[in-house]
């Protein structure tokens, strides 16, 4: 029996994202998320703006199994925040979306390579980056001289600046200890300072930033692209920012050791030099920008998997280099049986009967309507 008590309703910062072969809730405030069936996922999308009880999630199973499954899970999405019982009063209050938050700054990511080659005035460039309104900026020093050379000049031109978050990427080397220790105690702007090609760790006492090694013993941009669940970004800005545009290449800016300007490090085509071409006018060019409208809702394979407003992209290392919208070639899951490369009974897209011709996706129904039945009953 309906009671004025018992509206179940989804928090507002909650969303369903429908995959291929299963789907997600997202929580954005609380930075998880949780597997749902498809039919679930289906049920909530369609149903959103009404007025649920329980009774009314239970009507749409077909079974006594299919009953059974939505009261347990009814039960569990309760339990664990992403549902909720609310009165009529309360339900129209948490129909409401989520606020859309967009970033309009020209660019707000900037890496920038720094060696013995580097004959660009850094002070200048920091200067001009300072009005397009950047947030986050690497320095990635190729040499250690260089680092020794610049790193005081930086934190002095950073004073008064409009970034938020300074990492630095420096050569392991015998005196970095000692000047981290005895000149960067105040270097209050780093907020990151990584080692590459460290002899060992070492652990500083009273250091006003994350210090941290990496096992590479250089700076590689090949390495760049890799698609890895550790690093997907489950929270409101970056949901919003992957919906409105490309979460790796929209709004980055790029500069190599030489003062090639680029849109993202790894990327072979040059701009031109920083001191001979206008940035400003360099980063809104619709070339420079080519790829930033490109989100995953139109990235083959991408657009069907489950796991995409959460997922980073690559536009650089992509299956199919004649198709700019290929999946990331670096991207070890595949969507349609939810199995990721080092997880047993996983196989390629290709196995499973998923091809690409044309640059149209084709799926044997059949074939992988099997496989699934295989892997997962
Ligand atoms: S587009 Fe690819 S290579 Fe370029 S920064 Fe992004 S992940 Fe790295
Ligand atoms: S298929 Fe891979 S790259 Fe594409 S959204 Fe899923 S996890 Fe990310």
């Amino acid at each position: 029996m309906k009671t004025d008590l018992n509206y179940i309703t989804l928090y507002p910062n909650i969303i369903p994202v429908r995959g291929y072969s299963r789907s997600i809730l997202m929580d954005l405030n609380m930075g998880k998320f949780l597997f749902i069936p498809n039919y679930f996922c289906d049920f909530l999308i369609e149903n959103k703006t009404k007025n649920l009880q329980k009774v009314d999630f239970l009507n749409f199973g077909n079974s006594e199994n299919d009953v059974d499954e939505i009261n347990r899970l009814v039960d569990l999405l309760i339990q664990e925040d992403y549902l909720t019982e609310v009165d009529s009063k309360l339900l129209s209050g948490l129909k409401v979306e989520v606020p859309f938050i967009t970033d309009d700054t020209l660019i707000s990511d900037c890496i920038i390579e720094i060696s013995n080659l580097s004959s660009w005035n850094i002070s200048v460039f920091l200067a001009k980056i300072n009005t397009l309104g950047v947030k986050f900026l690497e320095i990635r020093f190729l040499d250690f001289t260089s680092f020794e050379k610049h790193y005081k000049k930086i934190q002095f031109d950073l004073t008064d600046h409009s970034i938020e978050f300074l990492h630095f990427i420096v050569p392991g080397d015998d005196n970095l200890n000692e000047i981290i220790s005895n000149e960067m105690m105040t270097f209050h702007r780093l907020n990151q300072l990584t080692i590459y090609n460290s002899k060992g760790k070492f652990e500083i006492e009273g250091v006003p930033f994350i210090l941290s090694f990496s096992t590479q013993n250089s700076i590689d941009n090949s390495n760049c692209g890799c698609i890895n669940p550790s690093q997907f970004n489950c929270n409101i800005a970056s949901y919003y920012a992957n919906k409105k545009s490309n979460n790796c290449l929209s709004q980055k800016l790029s500069i190599d050791q030489y003062g090639d300007i680029k849109n993202c490090p790894s990327k072979k085509e040059s701009f031109g030099k920083l001191e001979t071409v206008n940035l400003e006018r360099t980063v809104q060019l619709n070339e420079f920008r080519k790829e930033w409208h490109i989100t995953k809702e139109s990235i083959l394979v991408c657009s069907d998997c489950e796991l995409r407003w959460m997922c980073s992209d690559c536009r650089v290392f992509i299956q199919d280099e004649s198709n700019p919208l290929s999946k990331p070639s670096k991207c070890g899951y595949n969507p349609y049986i939810n199995k990721w490369i080092n997880e047993e009974g996983y196989l390629s897209e290709s196995e499973c009967g998923v091809s690409i011709v044309d640059n149209r996706l084709t799926i044997d129904q059949v074939k992988l309507n099997e496989i699934n039945s295989e892997l997962w009953g």
